[in-house]
Protein backbone atom coordinates (compact mmCIF):
# COMPACT_ATOMS: atom_id res chain seq x y z
CA UNK A 1 0.00 0.00 0.00
CA UNK A 2 1.31 3.63 -0.52
CA UNK A 3 1.24 5.74 2.40
CA UNK A 4 1.36 9.41 1.73
CA UNK A 5 4.61 10.57 3.13
CA UNK A 6 3.64 12.31 6.59
CA UNK A 7 1.26 9.50 7.40
CA UNK A 8 4.21 7.15 7.02
CA UNK A 9 6.09 9.18 9.16
CA UNK A 10 3.84 8.78 11.82
CA UNK A 11 3.22 4.82 11.03
CA UNK A 12 7.21 4.59 11.30
CA UNK A 13 6.81 6.21 14.85
CA UNK A 14 3.49 4.24 16.45
CA UNK A 15 4.42 0.89 14.38
CA UNK A 16 0.92 0.94 12.82
CA UNK A 17 -1.59 2.27 10.82
CA UNK A 18 -5.27 2.11 11.27
CA UNK A 19 -8.16 3.87 9.46
CA UNK A 20 -8.50 6.18 12.38
CA UNK A 21 -5.26 7.58 11.31
CA UNK A 22 -5.97 7.35 7.67
CA UNK A 23 -9.22 9.75 8.25
CA UNK A 24 -7.41 11.98 10.10
CA UNK A 25 -4.51 12.87 7.16
CA UNK A 26 -7.33 12.88 4.91
CA UNK A 27 -9.30 15.23 6.36
CA UNK A 28 -6.11 17.33 7.57
CA UNK A 29 -5.14 17.38 3.81
CA UNK A 30 -8.96 18.65 2.90
CA UNK A 31 -8.80 21.47 5.50
CA UNK A 32 -5.10 23.06 4.70
CA UNK A 33 -6.90 22.71 0.83
CA UNK A 34 -9.87 24.98 1.64
CA UNK A 35 -7.31 27.24 4.13
CA UNK A 36 -4.32 27.37 2.56
CA UNK A 37 -2.21 26.20 5.74
CA UNK A 38 -2.89 26.04 9.27
CA UNK A 39 -2.26 29.63 10.56
CA UNK A 40 -4.86 30.53 12.50
CA UNK A 41 -6.77 27.89 12.50
CA UNK A 42 -8.68 26.51 15.66
CA UNK A 43 -9.06 22.52 15.47
CA UNK A 44 -11.40 20.73 18.21
CA UNK A 45 -12.09 17.07 18.04
CA UNK A 46 -14.83 15.34 19.64
CA UNK A 47 -12.26 12.62 21.05
CA UNK A 48 -8.58 12.11 21.70
CA UNK A 49 -8.15 9.24 19.10
CA UNK A 50 -6.06 8.12 16.48
CA UNK A 51 -7.67 10.25 14.41
CA UNK A 52 -7.32 13.78 16.38
CA UNK A 53 -3.38 12.10 16.42
CA UNK A 54 -2.86 11.85 13.02
CA UNK A 55 -4.40 15.36 12.64
CA UNK A 56 -1.99 16.71 15.47
CA UNK A 57 0.98 15.19 13.27
CA UNK A 58 -0.03 16.76 9.95
CA UNK A 59 -0.25 20.00 11.36
CA UNK A 60 2.72 19.73 13.33
CA UNK A 61 4.52 18.55 10.32
CA UNK A 62 3.53 21.90 8.68
CA UNK A 63 5.62 23.88 11.06
CA UNK A 64 2.47 24.55 13.78
CA UNK A 65 1.51 23.54 17.16
CA UNK A 66 -0.98 21.44 16.19
CA UNK A 67 -3.22 21.55 19.49
CA UNK A 68 -6.58 20.28 19.34
CA UNK A 69 -9.29 21.21 21.96
CA UNK A 70 -11.22 17.67 23.28
CA UNK A 71 -14.37 19.70 24.26
CA UNK A 72 -15.86 18.43 27.61
CA UNK A 73 -19.79 18.29 26.36
CA UNK A 74 -21.46 17.15 23.25
CA UNK A 75 -20.82 19.03 20.14
CA UNK A 76 -22.61 18.30 16.92
CA UNK A 77 -19.59 17.12 14.87
CA UNK A 78 -16.78 14.75 14.91
CA UNK A 79 -13.96 17.37 13.74
CA UNK A 80 -14.36 21.14 13.98
CA UNK A 81 -12.00 23.54 12.40
CA UNK A 82 -12.40 27.22 12.89
CA UNK A 83 -11.03 29.99 10.77
CA UNK A 84 -10.19 32.80 13.30
CA UNK A 85 -9.60 35.87 10.44
CA UNK A 86 -12.55 34.94 8.46
CA UNK A 87 -15.10 33.01 10.91
CA UNK A 88 -15.22 30.48 7.98
CA UNK A 89 -16.29 26.97 9.79
CA UNK A 90 -15.64 23.50 8.52
CA UNK A 91 -17.65 20.55 10.22
CA UNK A 92 -16.98 16.98 9.88
CA UNK A 93 -19.48 14.40 11.09
CA UNK A 94 -18.25 10.65 10.19
CA UNK A 95 -20.71 8.57 8.42
CA UNK A 96 -19.70 5.17 10.63
CA UNK A 97 -20.68 2.35 8.36
CA UNK A 98 -17.66 3.72 6.08
CA UNK A 99 -15.22 3.44 8.32
CA UNK A 100 -16.25 0.57 10.10
CA UNK A 101 -14.75 -3.06 9.44
CA UNK A 102 -17.72 -5.19 8.27
CA UNK A 103 -19.51 -7.16 10.78
CA UNK A 104 -18.09 -10.42 9.96
CA UNK A 105 -15.07 -9.09 10.36
CA UNK A 106 -15.30 -7.76 13.64
CA UNK A 107 -16.55 -10.52 15.26
CA UNK A 108 -13.42 -12.15 14.50
CA UNK A 109 -11.53 -9.09 17.06
CA UNK A 110 -12.22 -11.49 20.12
CA UNK A 111 -10.55 -14.74 18.47
CA UNK A 112 -7.60 -13.11 17.20
CA UNK A 113 -4.04 -14.65 18.07
CA UNK A 114 -0.74 -15.54 16.37
CA UNK A 115 -2.25 -19.46 16.19
CA UNK A 116 -5.33 -18.70 14.46
CA UNK A 117 -3.32 -17.53 11.07
CA UNK A 118 -6.26 -18.00 8.54
CA UNK A 119 -8.70 -15.68 10.81
CA UNK A 120 -5.24 -12.95 11.52
CA UNK A 121 -4.97 -12.79 8.10
CA UNK A 122 -8.56 -12.33 6.60
CA UNK A 123 -8.97 -9.37 9.63
CA UNK A 124 -5.74 -7.86 8.23
CA UNK A 125 -6.82 -8.01 4.42
CA UNK A 126 -10.03 -6.33 5.24
CA UNK A 127 -8.14 -4.08 8.10
CA UNK A 128 -5.45 -3.12 4.45
CA UNK A 129 -8.62 -2.81 2.65
CA UNK A 130 -10.55 -0.48 4.48
CA UNK A 131 -7.65 1.98 5.21
CA UNK A 132 -7.00 1.95 1.27
CA UNK A 133 -10.21 3.10 0.59
CA UNK A 134 -9.96 5.76 2.73
CA UNK A 135 -7.04 7.25 1.51
CA UNK A 136 -7.79 6.97 -2.16
CA UNK A 137 -11.83 7.95 -1.96
CA UNK A 138 -12.52 11.72 -1.13
CA UNK A 139 -13.47 12.74 2.20
CA UNK A 140 -17.26 13.19 1.19
CA UNK A 141 -17.38 9.34 1.07
CA UNK A 142 -16.31 8.51 4.82
CA UNK A 143 -17.91 12.30 5.98
CA UNK A 144 -20.35 14.76 5.96
CA UNK A 145 -19.00 18.41 5.44
CA UNK A 146 -20.43 21.47 6.85
CA UNK A 147 -19.23 24.74 5.46
CA UNK A 148 -20.51 28.05 7.51
CA UNK A 149 -19.92 31.61 8.36
CA UNK A 150 -19.81 32.19 11.94
CA UNK A 151 -19.64 36.16 13.32
CA UNK A 152 -20.50 38.11 16.04
CA UNK A 153 -23.40 40.73 16.78
CA UNK A 154 -22.50 43.70 16.13
CA UNK A 155 -25.35 45.28 18.85
CA UNK A 156 -24.97 47.65 21.35
CA UNK A 157 -26.29 45.94 24.47
CA UNK A 158 -26.70 48.81 27.63
CA UNK A 159 -30.08 47.65 28.73
CA UNK A 160 -27.95 43.85 29.06
CA UNK A 161 -31.03 42.28 26.74
CA UNK A 162 -30.97 38.25 26.84
CA UNK A 163 -31.57 36.03 24.07
CA UNK A 164 -32.08 32.29 23.89
CA UNK A 165 -29.80 30.49 21.99
CA UNK A 166 -31.59 28.44 18.77
CA UNK A 167 -29.67 25.28 19.57
CA UNK A 168 -29.25 24.78 23.39
CA UNK A 169 -31.49 27.31 24.38
CA UNK A 170 -29.83 28.63 26.61
CA UNK A 171 -30.06 32.61 27.56
CA UNK A 172 -27.13 34.78 26.23
CA UNK A 173 -26.73 38.80 26.00
CA UNK A 174 -27.02 39.98 23.11
CA UNK A 175 -24.02 41.29 22.09
CA UNK A 176 -22.44 37.87 23.18
CA UNK A 177 -24.51 36.26 20.52
CA UNK A 178 -23.16 34.52 17.20
CA UNK A 179 -24.56 34.54 14.29
CA UNK A 180 -24.06 31.35 12.28
CA UNK A 181 -25.56 31.19 8.55
CA UNK A 182 -28.42 33.23 10.10
CA UNK A 183 -28.78 31.33 13.57
CA UNK A 184 -28.53 32.85 16.83
CA UNK A 185 -26.59 31.01 19.37
CA UNK A 186 -24.36 30.75 22.11
CA UNK A 187 -20.02 30.57 21.48
CA UNK A 188 -20.32 26.76 22.28
CA UNK A 189 -23.27 26.15 20.16
CA UNK A 190 -21.35 28.38 17.35
CA UNK A 191 -18.11 25.75 17.77
CA UNK A 192 -16.35 28.43 19.17
CA UNK A 193 -13.62 27.18 22.08
CA UNK A 194 -12.82 30.05 24.57
CA UNK A 195 -9.19 28.87 24.50
CA UNK A 196 -8.87 30.38 20.53
CA UNK A 197 -8.53 33.92 20.58
CA UNK A 198 -11.36 35.35 18.22
CA UNK A 199 -10.34 38.03 16.15
CA UNK A 200 -13.87 39.06 14.82
ZN1 LIG B 1 -26.07 27.15 22.78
Amino acid sequence: MIVPMNLYSLVQRKGYLSPEMAIGWKIGMYVEECFDDFSDVGVAAVSDNDTTMALAHLIQRRGYLGQIVVPQSARPWDYHFYHLITGTQLSFTLIWKRIELPQEIRELESELCEHNYEELERYQASLDFLVRTILCEPVTSFSFIRQSRCRRLQIHNEEGHLIHCHYCGSLIPLDKAWDVEGDICCMSCAGLEPVWGICH
